[in-house]
């Protein structure tokens, strides 16, 4: 295992980290019109949420509340079954809030279509969802995503918070996998 050196992992870079920081900008101006006088909290899924939350967070010119929650979904190995279990709950009570589910890439759907409805029963104002990515498959969940970065064609991508057993997470841009790192 060569653990120094990444580049030779990628196919090829879907979107830099400069385009990433330019649509999460449109994305905060949206998200700032569309909460303009309302209390909002930012709830982000652990782990791969970490670096979309930050940098969201952060172009978000108003106040705004960050909270976290970690799930895992039963399932067998890459698909999820959308059997969730709550590893670490939120700190805040959303209860008369609004709240915006941030996540990095939705596939199935199936985690945040349980997370909406989890959240929803704890009589907040409003749930909605923001992703930087999302994958064909989830237009066939009756999950209403809000915000979503950008729709990708069904490829495994790493990077920016997204791991492949762990590792990549820390790289700046997203990219595809080559093969041989599967193998
Ligand atoms: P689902 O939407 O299927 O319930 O679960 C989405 C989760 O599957 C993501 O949070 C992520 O952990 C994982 N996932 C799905 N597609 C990809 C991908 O292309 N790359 C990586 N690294 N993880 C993915
Ligand atoms: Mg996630
Ligand atoms: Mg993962």
């Amino acid at each position: 295992m060569d653990v120094d050196h990444v580049e030779s992992d990628l196919v090829s870079v879907l979107f830099t980290e400069a385009q990433i920081q330019a649509r999460l900008a449109e994305l905060a101006r949206e998200i700032e019109q569309d909460y303009e006088g309302k209390d909002l909290v930012i709830v982000g899924i652990l782990r791969g949420a970490v670096m979309v939350m930050a940098d969201l967070a952060r172009a978000l010119d108003r106040h705004v509340e960050m909270d976290w929650m970690a799930v895992s979904s039963y399932g067998s190995g890459t698909k999820s079954s959308g059997v969730v279990r709550i590893l670490k709950d939120l700190d805040a009570d959303i209860s008369g809030r609004h709240v915006v589910i941030v996540d990095e890439i939705i596939d199935t759907g199936l985690t945040l279509s349980w997370l909406t409805s989890n959240l929803g029963s704890r009589n907040p104002a409003s749930v909605e969802i923001c992703t930087l990515l999302r994958k064909p498959e989830a237009l066939t969940m009756p999950v209403e995503v809000k915000y979503v970065g950008w729709d990708i064609p069904n490829h495994f991508v790493v990077g920016y918070g997204l791991d492949f057993r762990e590792r990549y997470r820390n790289l700046r841009d997203i990219a595809t996998l080559a093969p041989h790192v599967y193998s």
